[in-house]
């Protein structure tokens, strides 16, 4: 995350191990541009729930990435899988809900 206000200044600071890159930023967007410079080695990864999360050049590995962004929920199917007879069921609650009305 990138920390701070325009009062004390930004540091960009690492979402896994806490580490700051070491600089501070006179602006918000100085902290940007440090961490977008491909050469600082940092990376920003966005979850499963598209949040973003800055990764310093040591957390910045596969493994690490891959946490944060949740691949292991993502291999898991999103919705319970439902036989037809569940679906058939779930189709005429439905039915007898808008029969209500
Ligand atoms: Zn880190």
């Amino acid at each position: 995350m990138i920390d701070g206000d325009d009062d004390n200044g930004y540091a960009l600071v690492c979402d896994n191990c806490g580490d700051d890159c070491g600089e501070s930023f006179v602006t918000f967007f100085d902290a940007v541009e440090y961490k977008r410079d491909r050469d600082n080695g940092w990376r920003s990864v966005k979850d499963k729930n598209d949040a973003w999360f800055e990764l310093c050049p040591s957390c910045n590995q596969p493994g690490i990435i891959a946490d944060f962004k949740g691949t292991k929920e993502r291999e898991e199917p999103q919705m319970p899988k439902r036989s037809g007879d569940e679906l058939a069921r779930l189709a005429g609650m439905d039915t007898s809900e808008f029969e209500g009305f």
